[in-house]
């Protein structure tokens, strides 16, 4: 990407191991991510394009001397932050600021291309027993960033049985979080959301009662939907001053805020209000690779299909026009199979 709504694709050399903890991966599917919008929106234009691409999965093509555990062929799901697994963060469950830890892309190889050097390859990648042509991949893809994404916003949010929720955002993150905050045994999920063909999804994934109005209109339709209360839990998937707003608006007293959208405010207006409400925000960068081995099996096996948010599949010639799609919301969340 070298600037706002600039998106390139180029030919750069073969990545290859630097560093004895590395691995070289084959990407077999990538995708755009919801926080690719940002820079597509509002990069200042430069001559030094930043590689773009932060959830993959592929195949391990070698590995340096020091990586045990994976070898030539291994299916492999690369979570969107690398991390060594070993020091006091990834023990703690935290690998997203892991002292030798790093994001893809920038001057890293991105995703969104054929292949990727990966850092820290033995902590990082998670080795997965399926084909290269499983149909299961897109959903497996998912695990990268945005289904452990959402269920990030519902753990943080404390979200179990007994459980009201209300999720705001109905893009590809918080369609997720609609189907971590039912796979987690939500009583009821409110979606807030304006595109009936996503919010059609998030029914499917669980939501109860779908809330198209939004700002005060949105708050108040919430409260008549819970007896004028709000909801335990409410999961902001969007980051604008606007969702945080709404968030605030239809928790109810007690309850918690699990913020996952890329925040673009910097203020949260906890005020006396608030304090009096005894609300807690939370919320943060996903750790996903900490969740990766809790929610593999339930993609295994079929009980949740993560991989449904994928609504248009492209190749890396595409890639320009997928952020296009996205951006225009003609899209909702695009695969890339290189
Ligand atoms: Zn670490």
């Amino acid at each position: 990407m070298y600037g706002a709504g600039d998106v390139r694709v180029e030919n750069v050399p073969d990545p290859v191991l630097k560093e004895p903890t590395d691995a070289l991966v084959r990407v077999l599917q990538s995708c755009i991510c919801g926080s690719d919008l940002w820079p597509y929106a509002s990069l200042p234009a430069s001559e030094h394009g930043r590689r773009m691409g932060h959830e993959f999965l592929g195949v391990v093509e070698d590995t340096g001397a020091e990586v045990a555990g994976l070898g030539r062929g291994d299916v492999v799901i690369a979570p969107f932050v690398w991390s060594d697994g070993t020091c006091d963060f990834c023990r703690q469950g935290l690998p997203t600021s892991c002292r030798h830890g790093g994001q893809w892309g920038h001057d890293l190889d991105g995703g969104q291309g054929e292949a990727v050097r990966v850092p820290q390859a033995q902590g990082t990648l998670v080795k997965v027993d399926v084909a290269e042509d499983a149909a299961l991949l897109p959903s497996l893809l998912t695990l990268s960033d945005v289904f452990c994404t959402g269920h990030h916003a519902a753990v943080t949010a404390r979200v179990g049985p007994r459980t009201t929720v209300t999720v705001i955002g109905d893009g590809a993150v918080g369609l997720s979080a609609v189907l971590a905050a039912k796979r987690l045994g939500a009583e009821r999920i409110l979606l807030m959301g304006r595109h009936k063909d996503r919010t059609d999804l998030g029914r499917e994934f669980g939501a109860t009662d779908i809330v198209a109005e939004r700002g005060e209109e949105g708050v108040a339709a919430v409260r008549e939907l819970t007896g004028g209360d709000g909801t335990h839990a409410v999961l902001e998937c969007v980051g604008t001053a606007d969702a945080i707003a709404m968030a605030l608006g239809v928790v109810r007293d007690g309850g918690v805020v699990g913020r996952v959208g890329a925040s673009q405010y910097t203020e949260v207006p906890m005020d006396f209000g608030t304090l009096m409400r005894n609300i807690t925000p939370t919320g943060g960068v996903a750790p996903a690779r900490a969740y990766i081995e809790e929610l593999l099996p339930d993609v295994l096996d079929g009980t949740v299909q993560p991989g449904r948010v994928f609504d248009r599949t492209i190749g890396l010639d595409g890639v320009p026009d997928g952020y296009r799609a996205m951006a225009d919301r003609e899209a909702l969340k695009v695969l890339v199979t290189p």
